[in-house]
């Protein structure tokens, strides 16, 4: 066995380190509270490479394996959750399925502006009634003389109206189950709603998705009619791991700057880290961080070795993002009244944290997904 990762592997993270410490955290607190998507960062994380790590060469791609897309997200998401889940979302929900299953004339007219970052994709699947059961899709495509007319909303689409939104891949129901659908951005009956106030994760881009007699030509079907469903499942699994290495991120950061707090803040005549009850909960994070970098890597390792992943998938993704959570309510409770005050970064990682839980399937469905796995007929 070999816990290491590869020199390769641990170079590369000091070139994200040293891009994400110089270019994204003195910006972080500032978009945050602006609610600012910062496009020339996200252009800059393309000239880096970071949106196609994973894909080949001929695609403008590195060739680079899933665990190298983890180790960017883990390290962009340990001090900026948005830009986290930007990378993320436009690799694994934007571009990956036109990898996946676009035709060749489909990966030649869309993926080299989405795996060089020019161009951001978004994913459609939640509804209004149509969420952890997306297969209760409503949206509804019929075909037109040559064309598919599609009608329905979408509510949360990440990356769904950026300035460099160049596609939204939505699920539709079609005569023989639910199907995949490329609508470009601009299309007649396609409306961007106006951007969410959320909780967290405020430089990520995030609307509701209006799809009104909107026509896209024949060949803008993604994969096989009816087999939307089985693709999409394939495709969140491998955005759990990314979910998992973004969780990880987070748990990373909060228990970096709990420690060294504890450290240098005094109470009681010295540092407040003498304390069992600071020591313990430090050293319990710390369990759970190496416990999420292990499943992280572990289900990145399994996909890379391209062995069955969907379980250590939904493990990783589940134990990560409520480490996550955790992280960053020890870690304001070792802050004490500052780790409040949005000033500290802690307080931020707070609020980013909690969607963790919930995106790319909640901690809920995880489980449903693992209790499968073990021969259980939950439903
Ligand atoms: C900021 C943000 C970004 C997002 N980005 C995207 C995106 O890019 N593309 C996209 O398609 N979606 C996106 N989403 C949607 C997200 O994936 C869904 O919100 C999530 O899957 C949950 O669906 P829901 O909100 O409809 O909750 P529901 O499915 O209604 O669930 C509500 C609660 O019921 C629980 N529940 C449901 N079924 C069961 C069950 N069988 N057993 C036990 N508990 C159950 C859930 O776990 C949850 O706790 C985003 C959401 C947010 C907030």
């Amino acid at each position: 066995m070999d816990f290491d990762l590869s020199p390769e592997h641990e170079a590369f993270r000091k070139v994200v380190r040293d891009f994400a410490e110089s270019e994204i955290a003195p910006h972080a607190a500032q978009w945050d509270e602006d609610h600012t998507f910062p496009l020339e960062t996200v252009k800059a994380m393309g000239d880096l490479g970071l949106f196609g790590l994973v894909f080949p060469a001929e695609w403008g791609g590195g060739d680079g394996d899933f665990a190298s897309l983890c180790i960017a997200i883990e390290e962009i998401g340990r001090v900026d959750q948005s830009m986290g889940i930007t990378l993320s979302a436009g690799v694994g929900l934007g571009a990956n399925p036109i990898f996946r299953f676009g035709t060749e004339d489909q990966k030649q007219r869309w993926l080299p502006d989405l795996v060089a970052g020019r161009a951001l994709g978004a994913f459609g699947l939640t509804e209004p009634d149509a969420g952890s059961d997306a297969g209760a899709t409503r949206t509804r495509a019929r075909r037109v003389g040559d064309n598919w007319v599609i009608d329905g909303t979408k509510v949360f689409i990440t990356n769904s109206g950026t300035p460099i939104t160049s596609i939204i891949t939505v699920t539709a129901r079609t005569d023989d189950g639910i199907s995949t659908f490329v609508v470009e951005a601009g299309t007649p009956g396609l409306t961007i709603e106006t951007p969410y106030r959320k909780l967290g994760w405020h430089a990520s881009d995030t609307h509701g998705v209006i799809l009104d007699n909107c026509s896209v030509p024949d060949h803008h079907i993604l994969g096989a009619s009816g087999s939307g469903f089985r693709n999409f499942l394939s495709i969140l699994d491998d955005g759990r791991i990314a979910i998992s290495a973004l969780a990880l991120g987070c748990a990373r950061a909060c228990l970096g700057s709990a420690i060294a707090y504890a450290k240098e803040r005094n109470a009681f005549g010295g540092p407040i880290g003498r304390n069992q009850g600071i020591a313990f909960a430090l050293a319990d994070l710390e369990v759970a961080v190496e416990n999420a970098a292990n499943l992280t890597y572990k289900a990145a390792w399994l996909k890379d070795q391209g062995r069955p992943f969907t379980h250590a998938a939904a493990i990783a993704k589940l134990y990560s993002t409520e480490a996550a959570v955790t992280a960053t309510r020890v870690a304001t409770q070792v802050f004490g009244g500052s780790g409040f005050i949005e000033a500290n970064p802690i307080a931020r990682f707070y609020r980013d944290a909690k969607i963790l839980e919930i995106g790319e399937g909640t901690s809920e469905i995880q489980r449903i997904v693992i209790a499968r796995g073990l021969g259980l007929p939950v439903s």
